[in-house]
């Protein structure tokens, strides 16, 4: 039996793992790579003479997925989480304390919010559940049409859109109620009859379990341990082009040759591609989710710099500044702060901005003078690198669930070709983990 898996992000190396275990030592497993390296948005690299990070660096603690992966692997003792230390919002000039007990910044209430907006967006929250709201069970719309409309444009630029800027690369304009907060869309559709009451019901019920875990010596590790228990046959610089089926019902990919079956583990825009010529719906439908590019500059600082006392400092949109955030890692990771140097990622790129004609010279201005503006810290910096992330991220826009059934529903009908990918269910590490793993076990069972 011979199996390919197309993409050698974490989606890709987890399903050809995967397939590993349920087929056994003798199955051919070849992994087609584009770049000349596997990991995608997951890269691990040498700053000031040690590894840290420069895509992905933690996941969400509450998921089991990684984990679960890291045990498996025999990699139980990588498992980190951060120092508990908070973030600030960087907005109208100044930090202001991130809000807890928020779904994605929206709030339950204006409790939590009266050093983030003003006395008007106070009382318009406050008086939110008391006035008439109506909720379309048939259709979806932005975060910003929902939220705007019910407690003002402040709690959306200083309270959703940071959040979503981390975790999307994209704004309240640009990711949709339905894919990024299902469990708000429940609420919704059961009848709440306010978003504040929405909101409460979706929250997720209190937990002292950590909110973010992180692996010691960076992603790497796992990349690692993955192609190795994989025993794949890695092929880097091998951009599959096409895809047809053979006689006998093999599947042809180019470069690789005859296959039994085959994981598409791609970017939606390449997955759309290579479906293009074998279903005509699952390909369309990944043709529309836009993709936000993104950059990171990670910065090493002299051991005596001062860093402030936070994990973090996330920019309201609107601000007039180029970074979207800033992770103070040397104080977010307690393993991060016992490095000689001080260490911080600045993030850029909200869906639209255009920071892949950005060079890394101004990338990294940018990066020092809108850190000095939000910390203080105008030390130069003894080591600093540049990640760009072209395509970094889909947008879960307003209709992403359609898109992903009709993707889905193209897929069953392509025997002995399966599909995983941030696109699907979750752009998070866990969301990938789990979305290659059930792409093997749906190969595998068909
Ligand atoms: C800057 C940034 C920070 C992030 N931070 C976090 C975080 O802290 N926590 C978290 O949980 N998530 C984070 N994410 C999200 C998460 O890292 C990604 O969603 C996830 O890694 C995507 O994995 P993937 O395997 O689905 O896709 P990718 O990583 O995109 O992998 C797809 C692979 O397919 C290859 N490819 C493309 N076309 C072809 C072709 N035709 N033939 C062969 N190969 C091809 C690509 O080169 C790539 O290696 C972050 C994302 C970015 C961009």
């Amino acid at each position: 039996m011979r199996f390919a898996v197309v993409g050698g992000g974490i989606s890709g190396l987890v399903a050809a793992y995967k397939l590993r275990q349920s087929l056994g030592p003798d199955a051919e497993i070849v992994i087609a790579e584009a770049s000349d390296r596997v990991g995608g948005k997951l890269r691990t690299v040498s700053l000031a003479g040690d590894d840290i990070d420069i895509g992905a660096e933690a996941f969400v603690g509450r998921r089991p997925e990684v984990p679960a992966l890291l045990r498996e692997l025999g990699l139980a003792d990588q498992l980190v989480h951060p120092s508990g230390l908070r973030p600030v919002i960087w907005a109208d000039g100044d930090a202001r304390p991130l809000p807890p007990g928020t779904l994605m910044g929206i709030p339950a209430g204006p409790e939590y919010l009266d050093r983030l907006v003003d006395g008007e967006t106070l009382a318009k929250i406050e008086a939110e559940p008391t006035t008439q709201f109506a909720w379309d069970r048939t259709s979806d719309c932005t975060v910003e049409e929902l939220v705007a409309a019910r407690f003002g444009e402040q709690v959306v630029q200083r309270s959703v859109d940071p959040l979503l800027g981390g975790v999307y690369s994209g704004s309240s304009r640009t990711i949709g109620v339905r894919g990024a907060l299902p469990t708000l869309a429940t609420a919704l559709d059961d009848g709440a009859p306010s978003l504040t009451e929405a909101v409460r019901r979706a929250l997720p019920p209190p937990s002292t379990a950590p909110v973010f875990g992180g692996i010691r010596d960076g992603y790497g590790v796992l990349l690692d341990a993955l192609v190795r228990e994989s025993a794949a046959d890695v092929r880097v610089g091998t951009r599959v082009q096409t895809i047809t089926r053979v006689p006998g019902g093999q599947w042809a990919i180019g470069g690789i040759g005859p296959v039994d079956g085959v994981v598409l583990a791609l970017p939606a825009r390449w997955a759309a591609e290579l479906l293009s010529g074998l279903n005509h719906a699952a390909a369309q439908a990944l043709r529309e989710v836009p993709l936000a590019s993104s950059a990171l500059v990670a910065l090493a600082f002299p051991a005596g710099v001062e860093l402030p006392q936070r994990s973090g400092i996330l920019v309201a949109t609107g601000e007039p500044l180029r970074a979207k955030a800033f992770t103070l890692s040397s104080r977010k990771w307690p393993h991060l702060a016992e490095r000689e140097v001080k260490l911080v990622r600045a993030s850029f790129g909200r869906f639209g901005d255009p920071v892949s004609a950005w060079s890394d010279a101004e990338l990294i201005g940018a990066a020092r003078e809108d850190f000095a503006v939000v910390s203080g810290v105008l030390a130069e910096p003894v080591d600093a690198l540049v990640q760009h992330w072209p395509d970094g991220l889909p947008q879960y826009g307003p209709g992403h669930l359609d898109r992903v059934a009709a993707v889905e529903a193209g897929i069953a009908e392509l025997d002995g070709i399966e599909i995983a990918g941030a696109f699907l269910h979750g752009v998070g590490v866990p969301a990938c983990v789990a979305s290659g793993a059930a792409a093997a076990t749906r190969l595998v069972a068909r």
